[in-house]
């Protein structure tokens, strides 16, 4: 028997965990762990010894276990915290046992499990910490197994996607939450991320009686150790707010502040959209292009409230006079535009076209001041003008271009005449402003030449080139259009002063006598309040007596905007001895109060009347009209484009005493003047 004690001592002692045989409920034989833990050979004395050593916390488990133990002779394993020697709590896990409830002796282990508790705290601790991370995200944050499945899904998803928050086990279809429009789009990203690579879509969500919500979903592989795509991470974040600011941004930035119409990018837009819809139907589409005709002078001089106010009342007019849904647009500045849609034939469209100009003659009232509305409306159609928005725009703008150019006022139609007049347009300055950059300007010099004896009193400078990007350019190409543009005018301007006065300059140091030579300016050149000031540099820098130098000005820039600064420039430049020249009289709009107003010295009869008097006496009447105008006001007279003697006869018999022309000699370049000016006056006798 005693040995059979030092032999189950020894089973006991070689456990790795405590150890102890209970009978009746007291521990009669206990391993060395056990010794060592309890201490003493107390430990045998009672059956609740070791129950002192619980946990407060723990101790009602551990006596309600200890107790159907001893009834039953059997628990399932528990654990509970006790205290150690070092009065350090540690985690026990406790097995009871026995063979049965006949034999009163039962076995007990308590096996440390401290570690592993601990460890499975602080797993619990970090998967909780996670769950709260996620679930503190307010964007939905999905784990979604390749079939499909929610694996996982935060505090936010389960909102979104009307699953219980308190939902642990998930397992459900992560599509079949989707509403129903975004589940294709939902099938295809998660498709291409469970292929590995990122996949995004743009969902909305539309719950019952609230305004939709707008997701950016954004799909992510999850790859295991392998690099086996194990999991799908998707992210959805709410843009809703984003989506209305964006929208609000849209709205605001295509609507024109001050008159409440679409602005040019909103135009554009729509245009394009009507003009899609027009495509795939019959019927024209009209597009009229509005400007308002001296609207600068309006701001200039009522300010810029009128000029807003006026703004205003137009935008609110042109709105009132067209059909409800027409598209009418401020495009910028004082530009109007719009799109007539669904026209019968152009008939219609000028009709419409025509009534609403009629707004032209109705005034607007600002601070008891009237303010003139007149305005230039330019008209293309689709589809017989353009093809796309951008040529119909270019074909309404050549309109109103045009009609801006002869005059402004009224309405005018596209038509293949006027692109073919733009287009040399746009050629012409294209030219000029190679022949800026290369260089290349080349004065030539027509003779003015006294009708009756045919001697040269003059020259008129006109701007030739000598080449451009290597060729030779004709005479017959003309410039005047780039001499319409205040940069590109301004510059040849500078080129062609530069040269006539190194000319003139380069005569005198030749002892030549050199004649007065005429420059033409063109009316933008004048926008510039310096302009006399500059030439008069000039003429000085060159030594050139300002007596040998004439300007030739159009009626145009007497009555142009600026026309201030015009006036000023010709006084100062008088006075300095330049003499002034007005050019192609005649042709323009100028009143003949003009005449008086301005310091002018010569009147040129402009050619289309010296052309035509021959054969229309009432062309005659005129050419003789303007001499004796220039005799009253004691102007002297010129005589342009004169071809032949017959013109030289009449023009004599009306008072002409100087011409230019044909007749007697082309522009020649400034050698040939050299030459002419050594010989001894040269007779010209028809
Ligand atoms: P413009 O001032 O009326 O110049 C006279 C134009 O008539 C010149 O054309 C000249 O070659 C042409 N002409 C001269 N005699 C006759 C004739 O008997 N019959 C006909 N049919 N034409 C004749 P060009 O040189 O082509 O110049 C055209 C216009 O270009 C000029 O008209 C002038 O307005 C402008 N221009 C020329 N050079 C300059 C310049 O340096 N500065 C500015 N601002 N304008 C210039
Ligand atoms: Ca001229
Ligand atoms: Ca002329």
């Amino acid at each position: 028997m005693a040995d059979l004690y030092v032999q189950l001592q020894a089973v006991l002692d070689a456990l790795p965990q405590m150890a102890a045989m209970v009978h009746d409920g007291v521990p009669v034989q206990v391993n060395a762990l056990w010794r060592q833990f309890f201490g003493g050979e107390a430990v045998l004395e009672s059956s609740l010894d070791w129950l002192m050593r619980v946990h407060a916390e723990d101790r009602a488990l551990a006596l309600a276990q200890w107790r159907s133990f001893l009834a039953l002779g059997h628990v399932p394993a528990f654990e509970c915290r006790l205290r150690d020697d070092t009065d350090t709590d540690r985690w026990f896990e406790i097995r009871l046992g026995s063979p049965g409830t006949k034999v009163p002796l039962r076995a007990v282990t308590m096996t440390d499990v401290s570690d592993r508790h601990q460890l499975r705290q602080r797993m619990e601790h970090s998967l909780h910490q996670q769950d709260r991370m996620l679930d503190a995200s307010s964007d939905c944050i999905k784990l979604i197994n390749l079939d499909g499945t929610l694996q996982h899904m935060n505090r936010a998803g389960c909102l979104a996607l009307g699953v219980p928050v308190d939902e642990r086990e998930f397992g459900m279809q992560w599509l079949e939450l989707l509403p129903a429009d975004n589940r294709a789009r939902g099938r295809r990203a998660l498709l291409q991320a469970g292929r590995g690579q990122p996949a995004r879509f743009a969902g909305k969500s539309l719950l019952h009686g609230q305004s939709p919500q707008f997701w950016d979903n954004i799909l992510t592989p999850m790859l295991d150790s392998s690099g086996e795509v194990s999991a799908i991470l998707c992210v959805s974040r709410d843009i809703t707010r984003q989506q209305e600011a964006e929208q609000r941004l849209r709205v605001a930035s295509e609507i024109d502040e001050l008159t409440g119409l679409p602005n040019r990018r909103s135009f554009n837009r729509r245009l394009r959209t009507s003009l899609q819809r027009h495509r795939l139907r019959d019927g024209l589409l009209g597009l009229m292009i509005i400007d308002l005709d001296h609207f600068k002078h309006v701001n200039d001089t009522l300010g810029h409230p009128a000029g807003d106010h006026l703004l205003r009342v137009l935008a609110k007019r042109l709105s009132q006079l067209v059909p409800e849904g027409t598209l009418v647009a401020r495009l910028g500045g004082d530009e109007f535009a719009i799109v007539l849609e669904d026209m019968v034939d152009a008939q219609a469209l000028e009709g419409e076209a025509l009534r609403i100009s009629t707004l032209t003659d109705c005034t607007v009232s600002y601070a008891g001041q009237v303010i003139n509305t007149g305005m230039s409306i330019g008209c293309a159609q689709f589809p017989r003008d353009a093809r796309d928005t951008a040529d119909l725009l270019k074909a309404a703008d050549t309109a109103l271009n045009d009609l801006k150019a002869n005059g402004r006022g009224g309405v005018k139609q596209f038509s293949r005449r006027l692109m073919a007049i733009a287009e040399r347009a746009a050629s012409q300055r294209l030219m000029a402003r190679q022949l800026v950059s290369e260089g290349g300007v080349v004065p030539h010099y027509q003779p003015k030449v006294n009708l009756q004896d045919g001697s040269t009193v003059g020259y008129e400078a006109l701007l030739r080139w000598s080449r451009i990007s290597g060729a030779e350019v004709g005479e017959d190409c003309r410039l005047d259009e780039a001499f319409r543009d205040y940069e590109l005018a301004s510059r040849l301007a500078e080129l062609m002063h530069e040269q006539v006065l190194s000319d003139i300059a380069l005569w005198q140091a030749q002892g030549l006598q050199v004649l007065p030579v005429a420059i033409n300016v063109a009316p933008v050149e004048f926008l510039r309040d310096d302009f006399a000031e500059k030439l008069l540099d000039k003429l000085h820098r060159f030594e050139v007596d300002p007596a040998l130098v004439e300007l030739e000005v159009t009626e145009q820039v007497l009555t142009d905007r600026g026309s201030a600064f015009v006036a000023r420039a010709l006084g100062v430049l008088k006075a300095a001895g330049v003499r002034i020249a007005l050019d192609d009289f005649g042709t323009g709009h100028s009143s003949l109060a003009h005449l008086r107003d301005y310091p002018i010295d010569v009147l040129k009869i402009d050619r289309s009347f010296v052309a035509r008097m021959v054969a229309e006496p009432s062309i005659r009447s005129i050419v003789e009209a303007v001499a004796k105008l220039a005799i009253s006001l004691q102007l002297e007279l010129v005589a342009e484009g004169v071809e032949n003697s017959g013109q030289r006869e009449m023009l004599l018999d009306a008072g002409y005493c100087v011409g230019q022309g044909f007749l007697y000699d082309r522009a020649v370049d400034a050698q040939q003047v050299a030459q002419r000016l050594q010989r001894p006056r040269r007779a010209w006798l028809a």
